[in-house]
């Protein structure tokens, strides 16, 4: 059983269905307390030849035998069937969609969480809660439950019983089994806090091992494995320990619940055995009685369960709770209302920023005009902060009132989504899905024809290369399909975004590996077919010398705009750096990489 605002409403949900479990189990539990009363008439019967039955003394017969022990010890199994059938659907059932409903959620939460969460959090730690965590309190739900009421009714209906046989006894009973509870409540307690460090090393297990595997190739091509597998070795090894601490902790008290079940067994068989010495028992009342510790020898070790189970999920309850209150640190603001189409201009005006958390400006005073439909080129070296500019654009982070204007109205008043929706980007990394290369090019249309995905990949010049993959456009890419080239990696995104038809459109260094004659054929074709607003981000002086416009960044800020010609006239950092480029082109010969 698990509390926790984010866990209640499913109590309340699936009320009608627990109840009904709960009903189940306490007519199991009901039959399944007839059965020690049926070894006491079998054993008395035995002994004496009659036994006591319904107040008076009847013989013990073959009739007796049948009618009064067979039967219904027959019917007691056919409830206790049905009944453990119908509490198993309703507790494990309700358990399952609990999971599924709360997965939903932790889903739709990590759709909504700005980037800034994902620098801090990383994947594999991610991927944990989605399996460890979410499976422990899937657990802590159903068997919670189950293992509650069961301690309650079943322990419950049992004491009964046994006080009514013999009151002595069953406080003599009693008392191991209430030390049981107390080493229970103690050592789970120790066991949360080790739980949760279990948690957390897996979690960093997870992301290292998940970090290897994505860089593989990177190690392997600078000799690093010896140097990954120590690392992993010790996140192995921590792994380890805190698991073997764990498992000591959950021994000793398995041991110390075995322990002590053992030693009630002892003073039933003593005391009881000084009590049929004495002729307050007989030999079937002892065999009752013990019938009835035997069943009550679960329900406490379902409590001692359900306590080492709450432990483990309430750690793994506020792991999940801390993903599903973690605040999307880029919402709209309360005046982003204008939803209205967005045609392409854009303005950005005197811009300063900085990323949270960082030490210095990254983009300082930056302003420039990007008039709709224009193609324009934005240059600088590496960390000159061209990617922050298209990124606040983009409203990756929050920008301050008044610094980012597109139609003439600040994006502060624009739904983020709005703002995505009329633009297109080409990112970095060219992140592609494991999936049809036609599945990848439609993305953002939610499928759309053939005509337009074929139109799209010959616009970006990858039409070819997919036509010779064996089931072209139907290739599979990715994890378990085929792998493409950096430039052909390139392309698809390039098409992807341009199967959008956005009024804006980023390319983000989206054709440095391409080689130069592929690099022209796209600007052109680029250049033909598309009326909106263009921004190609380069490092390279020939990818934008032919924009209507250049942007020229040097360490976050803007220090001249305009044609090529205008910036060579006019900007003499860009001179030196067309210049140096030239020189280094001249020396390397030119060409690029595919
Ligand atoms: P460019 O695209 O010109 O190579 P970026 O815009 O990527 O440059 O980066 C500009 C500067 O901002 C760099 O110094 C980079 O280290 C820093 N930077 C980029 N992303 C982040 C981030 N998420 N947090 C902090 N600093 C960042």
């Amino acid at each position: 059983m698990l509390f926790g605002k984010h866990i209640n409403r499913y109590y309340v949900k699936h009320l009608p269905v627990l109840l009904l479990g709960i009903v189940a189990l306490i007519m199991v539990d009901y039959v399944q307390l007839i059965v020690p009363e049926l070894y006491r008439m079998v054993i008395n019967g035995m002994n004496k030849g009659e036994v006591l039955y319904e107040g008076a003394m009847v013989p013990f017969d073959i009739n007796f035998l049948l009618d009064k022990i067979c039967l219904p010890l027959i019917v007691v199994i056919l409830l206790m069937v049905v009944g453990r059938f119908i509490w198993r659907i309703c507790f494990f059932g309700s358990a399952i969609k609990v999971e599924t409903d709360l997965r939903g959620r932790m889903f739709d939460r990590c759709k909504d969480l700005s980037q800034e969460y994902y620098m801090v959090n990383k994947v594999g730690n991610m991927m944990s809660l989605f399996t460890n965590d979410l499976e422990t309190v899937q657990d802590c739900f159903g068997s919670g439950v189950l293992y509650l009421c069961d301690a309650v009714m079943l322990g419950g209906l049992a004491l009964m019983k046994m006080t009514n046989m013999n009151r002595v006894l069953t406080l003599l009973s009693l008392v191991p089994l209430s030390l049981m509870l107390a080493v229970g409540l103690i050592v789970g307690k120790y066991m949360t806090l080790k739980w949760e460090e279990r948690q957390a090393a897996f979690s960093s297990l997870s992301d290292f091992s998940q970090d290897s595997f994505a860089g593989i190739s990177v190690i392997k091509a600078f000799v690093k494995e010896g140097k990954e597998l120590l690392a992993f070795k010790k996140l192995n090894k921590d792994n380890e320990k805190v698991n073997v601490e764990y498992v000591k902790l959950s021994t000793l008290m398995h041991i110390s619940i075995t322990l002590l079940i053992e030693s009630v067994t002892c003073i039933i068989l003593g005391y009881g055995g000084y009590l049929v010495y004495v002729g307050t028992f007989d030999a079937g009342q002892l065999l009752e009685f013990f019938g009835y510790f035997n069943s009550i020898i679960w329900p406490v070790m379902a409590i001692a369960e359900l306590i080492e189970m709450r432990s483990r999920g309430k750690a793994s309850l506020a792991r999940i709770s801390e993903l599903l209150d973690a605040v999307p640190a880029v919402v709209d603001s309360e005046n982003a209302t204008d939803d209205r189409p967005i045609a392409g201009d854009i303005e950005f005006r005197n811009l300063t920023f900085r990323y949270p958390g960082g030490e210095y400006d990254v983009l300082k005073d930056v302003s420039f005009k990007i008039q709709r439909g224009e193609r324009v080129g934005i240059i600088g070296k590496t960390g000159s902060g061209k990617t922050t500019i298209v990124d606040l654009l983009l409203r990756t982070y929050n920008v301050p009132d008044g610094s980012i204007f597109l139609d003439g109205r600040d994006v502060n008043t624009i739904p983020i989504k709005t703002v995505r929706k009329y633009a297109a980007y080409v990112p970095q990394d060219n992140f592609l899905f494991s999936d049809t290369i036609e599945a990848n090019i439609a993305f953002a249309t939610d499928g759309g024809g053939e005509e337009e995905i074929v139109r799209a990949a010959r616009l970006a010049d990858v039409d070819d290369n997919i036509r010779e993959f064996g089931m072209g456009y139907k290739t599979v890419l990715g994890e378990r399909g085929t792998t493409v080239s950096g430039g052909q990696k390139q392309r698809i995104s390039i098409a992807r975004a341009v199967m959008k038809n956005a009024p804006i459109l980023i390319l983000d260094d989206s054709v440095s590996a391409v080689d130069v004659k592929t690099e022209k054929s796209i600007l052109e074709n680029l250049q033909k077919e598309r009326t909106g607003t263009t921004i190609l981000i380069a490092h390279r002086v020939t990818t934008v010398e032919k924009m209507d416009k250049i942007v020229y960044v040097e360490d976050g800020r803007i220090l001249a705009v305009g044609s090529h010609a205008e910036l060579l006239s006019t900007c003499p950092e860009y001179r030196r750096m067309v210049e140096l480029q030239r020189l280094d082109d001249m020396e390397n010969g030119e060409g690029g990489q595919n």
